[in-house]
């Protein structure tokens, strides 16, 4: 059996996101693989910072809307015991950017919910279907 190192939960800070972050956990138990979360930032604007599109989690911003979603992700990280160092939130494109994070950290497996913030309208959301369709290592999408 293929015994993953590191894998990425890619969480969207929807309701069902918890669930998906539990499982993600204790796949990482399981092999004893570094967990690494990501959550991108599509839905505000840029945020003026000198450091590009990853943002860091330890500056101070005088962005309200970053500074929530940082605490969301930092909140997150810390219940699921992720140490600071694989704690990524990027803006730009959801499904572009976890691919390319993916391939930056040498993930051998991302973990999704089957569905996101998108809604339950469709079989499987259609971020968690980019993945998986691009990615280059296996991708689990968590039933929602
Ligand atoms: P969706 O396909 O957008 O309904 O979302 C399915 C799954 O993709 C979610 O449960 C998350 O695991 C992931 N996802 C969606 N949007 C984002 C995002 N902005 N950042 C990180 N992961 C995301």
């Amino acid at each position: 059996m293929t015994h993953y190192q590191n894998i990425l939960l890619a969480i969207d800070f929807s309701d069902q996101g918890h669930y998906v972050g539990q499982k993600a956990q204790s796949l990482a138990e399981q092999f004893n693989a570094q967990l690494h979360i990501v959550h991108v930032l599509d839905n505000i604007p840029m945020p003026g910072t000198p450091y590009g599109t990853v943002i860091p989690l330890h500056e101070k911003s005088p962005d309200e809307l970053l500074e929530a979603e940082k605490n969301k992700l930092i909140q997150i990280s810390d219940q699921l015991g992720i140490a600071p160092a694989r704690r990524w939130l990027i803006w730009g494109e959801p499904q572009q950017e976890i691919i390319r994070l993916a391939a930056q950290e040498h993930i051998d497996l991302i973990v999704t919910g089957s569905h996101g913030r998108h809604g339950l309208a469709v079989l499987m959301g259609s971020t968690a279907k980019e993945i998986l369709y691009h990615a280059q290592c296996d991708v689990l999408a968590v039933h929602l």
